[in-house]
């Protein structure tokens, strides 16, 4: 179907842009021997799976939930890593992984035995205290960080048990914070990489995005092989799917107090939540920032939340009741942290097909709503 077809409010994924992202990597993984993993929390959309599958090595779990997924619909490895495994779903994990990260000493030497007994590639996730983010709460690497081991953590037992280690700290960063990661690494746990297969480098790594330098990549990855004789894994997540997704939403109404303001028929706090969580501002196809073009509207969505606004945007044209406004790079962190909170209906989802054809994958209804309970 043609794209104005789609029910509105509607995810429209653009195969054509995913499938450019997944080449780039895919040559990536040619050039250096690197292995890269679909890292799947930002966009959980399985139906997507065995497509990218097709460019990449395997993908990789922060869940046993998001384990299973990829067991189901994705070829290739299988990784997890979760803060804290629990009795009742380490079983089921140690069959259908074949990395397993542990968090902390105590989860590796409470289910190390059995990840190995199992055939896993048992590994510790590593917190070598390096800051990288502008915020400490979104920082893995802050004081008193939960997640991963520091150098003062680790024990001679852990040592013995693992076959890799696995580190994530960067969050849309470019090669140069990489470059600093891997030298804090170095730093403080270079004692421990000759005697290990594999390094996991984690995501944040902006890979595909204008602008980044690449070589500086491809060096460190290098490196970690001839130096240490390394295999080394990315598992990026929002790099595969940068740019791959618009949100297709349309003006219910437009109200006046002090500034016009234009009313979806979506939600950002439920449909698009990094908005209003991390400030996200998403491009608009047609629009431009506030006080650009000559008619200025804040987009608020249509929930009884307060917070529950878009942003301000410009246009070059007065805005109608009915007219449809598309919001750019929507596949991350969209679908798979949507929300019906306060009863708003999801969108649906729908794929655009390499040739421009729209087909529709899901649309969702009052029973998805009431069998959350
Ligand atoms: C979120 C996450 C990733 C992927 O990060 P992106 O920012 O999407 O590239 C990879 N590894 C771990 C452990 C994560 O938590």
């Amino acid at each position: 179907m043609l794209e104005s077809a789609l029910p509105s409010p509607c995810y429209l994924m653009d195969q054509a842009k995913l499938k450019s992202n997944l080449m780039m990597l895919d040559e990536l993984r040619r050039r250096t021997c690197c292995h890269i993993l679909f890292a799947q929390k930002a966009f959980s959309s399985y139906p997507f799976y065995s497509m990218m599958a097709r460019y990449l090595d395997g993908a990789s779990a922060c869940s046993a939930y998001e384990a299973q997924l990829a067991h189901l619909f994705f070829r290739g490895e299988n990784h997890v890593f979760q803060t804290a495994y629990l009795p009742e779903e380490i079983g089921e994990l140690v069959k259908i992984c074949d990395h397993i990260v542990f968090n902390s000493p105590s989860q590796l030497m409470r289910y190390g035995n059995l990840a190995r007994e199992n055939g896993c590639a048992v590994g510790l996730r590593i917190n070598p205290e390096y800051l990288s983010q502008q915020l400490d709460a979104f920082d893995p690497c802050a004081p008193y960080s939960r997640l991963g081991t520091t150098l003062a953590q680790l024990t001679p037992e852990c040592r013995r048990m693992i076959s890799g280690i696995h580190v994530h700290a960067l969050y849309e960063q470019n090669s140069d914070a990489l470059v600093r990661l891997t030298k804090a690494v170095i730093d403080k746990f270079g004692m421990l990489l000759p005697e290990l297969e594999w390094i996991n480098l984690g995501g944040g790594h902006h890979i595909t995005r204008e602008g980044y330098q690449i070589e500086k990549l491809e060096e460190t990855i290098s490196m970690l092989q001839k130096t240490f004789g390394l295999k080394v894994y990315l598992e990026p997540g929002e790099a595969i799917v940068w740019e791959a997704g618009y949100f297709i939403t349309t003006v219910v109404d437009i109200i006046e107090n002090g500034i016009p303001i234009a009313i979806l028929d979506a939600s950002a706090v439920c449909h698009a939540p990094d908005i209003t969580e991390l400030q996200y501002r998403p491009p608009l196809i047609g629009a431009d920032k506030h006080g650009v073009l000559p008619f200025n509207y804040r987009l608020g969505g249509r929930s009884c939340l307060p917070e529950d606004i878009f942003g301000d945007y410009s246009f070059d044209h007065k805005l109608q009741i009915g007219e449809r406004l598309v919001f750019r790079d929507m596949a991350i962190n969209t679908v798979s942290k949507a929300r019906m909170y306060t009863g708003m209906p999801m969108p649906a989802v729908a794929v655009r097909e390499p040739d421009g054809d729209c087909r529709l994958l899901r649309s969702y209804h009052f029973s998805d709503y009431k069998n959350r309970f």
